[in-house]
C-alpha cells in the first residue's frame, strides 16, 4: 500500500505528509505489532474500507487480532468491556456505541473487512485491538484529513 501511496502522492505532486486515501490494508501477524501505526483518511471519502489481513500462522484463538475505531477516550474501556464479551464477540461488547467501526477477530492466513462512514466522525480517533492484552501495544491514530 505505502508503494501506491507514494506513487499517488507522486503523481499529484502532493507534500510527503499528505497521504489520505479511502482504503487501507493493515497487516498484522504472529506478534503484537500492526502494520501502521498512523491512519490518514479523507472525509471527502464518504465512506472509509479498512481491510486487515494476518500473515502469520497462529489461529484466532491465540493470537487473533480485529481493527477496531473509536474515540481515543474510549479505547480503555472498551478493551476492558471486551475481555469479558469474550472470543464468541470477537473480544467487543455487542452493538456499543462507543465502536465507530470493527472488523472481526482474524488468525493466521485470514482477512477481514469493514467499511464505514467518516461523515460524521470528528475528535482524536485511535483504532486498536481489542483482543486481551493486546492493546497496549496494538493501537494507532486515525486522522481525517
Ligand atoms: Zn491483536
Amino acid at each position: 500500500m505505502l508503494r501506491r501511496l507514494l506513487a499517488a502522492a507522486a503523481l499529484l505532486g502532493a507534500a510527503p505528509f499528505a497521504m489520505a486515501d479511502c482504503e487501507f490494508t493493515v497487516e498484522v501477524g504472529d506478534g503484537l505489532q500492526y502494520s501502521v501505526t498512523e491512519m490518514t483518511a479523507e472525509k471527502s471519502c464518504g465512506t472509509v474500507k479498512v481491510t486487515i489481513t494476518h500473515t502469520g500462522t497462529l489461529p484466532a484463538q491465540g493470537m487473533g487480532h480485529n481493527w477496531v475505531l473509536s474515540a481515543a477516550s474510549d479505547v480503555d474501556s472498551i478493551a476492558m468491556d471486551g475481555i469479558s464479551a469474550g472470543f464468541d464477540n470477537n473480544y467487543l461488547p455487542p452493538g456499543d456505541e462507543r465502536i465507530l467501526a470493527s472488523t472481526k477477530l482474524v488468525g493466521g492466513g485470514e482477512s477481514a473487512t469493514v467499511e464505514f462512514s467518516v461523515a460524521d466522525l470528528a475528535g482524536d480517533l485511535m483504532f486498536f485491538c481489542s483482543f486481551p492484552g493486546h492493546t497496549a501495544l496494538m493501537k494507532g491514530t486515525f486522522k481525517l484529513v
